[in-house]
């Protein structure tokens, strides 16, 4: 294990130099978690830190999921650029290896595993958020395809992205609304797609998608027909596994403690250290739950509200600690290579993407406690 993350160290460190050189301001604006690089990532695949975990006849290494959370964490604490690798390897692709049909795991999971592909999430809507069950989406199926039309908002990494890992209706008559849900995977250059981007606080893009008459061949359906919850709950306890947000508190940290002498403050770093380690071990619980197959929803929600929690309250203690010259941007004479001015920024959405704070309060509640609904 500490072999495998002393390399993905070496690795993240030398690529993120690289990066300083090749890539636009933008790359870096907001946590790692926001940035994107299509440059980063095809090195991270050409590297092999791509589904390190993976299968070999996949692309993979065959190494264990508890290798990639380490390697994780490095790429996270050299501020990678890391909004596509996220979206693509951590959460869709290793879903797609639990749930996808093996012809779609053939065709998909290669080219992530080299750095090729990027996907995009789609399950967000203007009416459908913590309530994902009422998304409107619609598919229809005519004969081979399924005809999509709807309108998909926040969706992080779109206006890079190749293809989109898809939530829609296939069922609208089913009794209970997550009855009626299906998952499919697109190429974002079918027909009928328009990616629309805007700008965020946190300091990344994030895309409305548009989808008209989108015809999507049945092949591409991940998972069984109208069993789409199953495969989103399980999709999402892979996104909130949040190791790469540990490296970068863990940065953020490192960074902070040589300009901090006040005894009391100095405390206060040591505590949220504390924190930061407490959220590592829930991460690694809930992946090892997922390497198991075993319920780990109540896991992956604990380790995700933690490091989201403790990410604000670093930004805010980091502030008070160096005052205002804790905000100056990256660049501009800053203290901290204007990581506390980006974690201040993006922190506030930690607590709301991948699913809010007080949902996930509510699963480790309902899945956790057994707490009645
Ligand atoms: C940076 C960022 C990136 C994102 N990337 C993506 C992406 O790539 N793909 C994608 O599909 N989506 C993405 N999202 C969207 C994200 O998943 C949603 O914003 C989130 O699920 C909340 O939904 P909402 O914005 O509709 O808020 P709402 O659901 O309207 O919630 C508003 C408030 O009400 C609270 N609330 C709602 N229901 C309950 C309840 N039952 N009990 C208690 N409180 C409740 C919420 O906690 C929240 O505080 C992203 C969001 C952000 C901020």
């Amino acid at each position: 294990m500490d072999n495998v993350a002393a390399a993905a160290d070496a690795f993240a460190e030398s690529l993120s130099r690289r990066l300083e050189t090749e890539e636009t301001e933008e790359a870096f604006q907001g946590m790692p978690s926001d940035g994107d690089s299509r440059v980063g990532y095809e090195a991270m695949g050409a590297g092999g830190w791509i589904g390190v975990h993976w299968p070999e006849r996949l692309g993979g290494r065959d190494l264990t999921p508890l290798h990639t959370a380490a390697a994780e964490e490095r790429f996270g604490y050299h501020w990678l650029p890391l909004s596509g690798y996220l979206l693509s390897v951590k959460t869709i692709g290793n879903a797609l290896l639990r749930l996808a049909s093996p012809a779609l795991q053939e065709r998909l999971i290669p080219p992530i595993a080299t750095g090729q592909l990027i996907f995009c999430q789609g399950f967000s809507e203007p009416g459908a958020g913590s309530d994902l069950a009422s998304l409107t989406t619609r598919a229809e199926r005519q004969g081979n395809t399924f005809v999509v039309s709807g309108h998909k908002i926040w969706t992080s990494s779109a206006q890079l992205a190749d293809w989109i890992y898809l939530a829609v209706r296939t069922d609208p008559d089913a009794k209970r609304p997550q009855d009626g849900i299906s998952v499919l995977v697109a190429d974002m250059r079918t027909p009928g797609i328009d990616v629309q981007p805007f700008a965020t606080l946190g300091g990344g893009q994030l895309c409305e998608v548009f989808l008209d008459d989108v015809e999507i061949p049945v092949d591409q359906l991940v998972g069984e027909l109208h069993g789409g919850w199953r495969v989103l709950m399980a999709t999402l306890d892979y996104e909130r596994v949040t190791s790469e947000k540990v490296g970068i508190l863990l940065r953020v940290l490192d960074e902070l403690e040589p300009l901090v002498e006040n005894p009391a403050d100095r405390l206060t770093l040591l505590r949220l250290r504390g924190e930061a380690e407490a959220s590592r071990l829930h991460g690694r619980r809930a992946t090892q739950l997922l390497e198991a197959g075993a319920p780990a929803s109540a896991a992956a929600s604990m380790a995700k509200l933690s490091c989201a929690v403790l990410a604000q309250r670093l930004a805010d203690e980091g502030i008070r600690m160096l005052g205002p010259a804790g905000l100056t941007e990256r660049g501009h004479g800053d203290r901290v290579h204007g990581r506390l001015a980006a974690l201040a920024r993006a922190a506030v959405g930690a607590t709301i993407s991948g699913g809010s704070a007080e949902i996930q309060r509510r699963v480790i509640a309902r899945r956790g406690l057994e707490c009645p609904a």
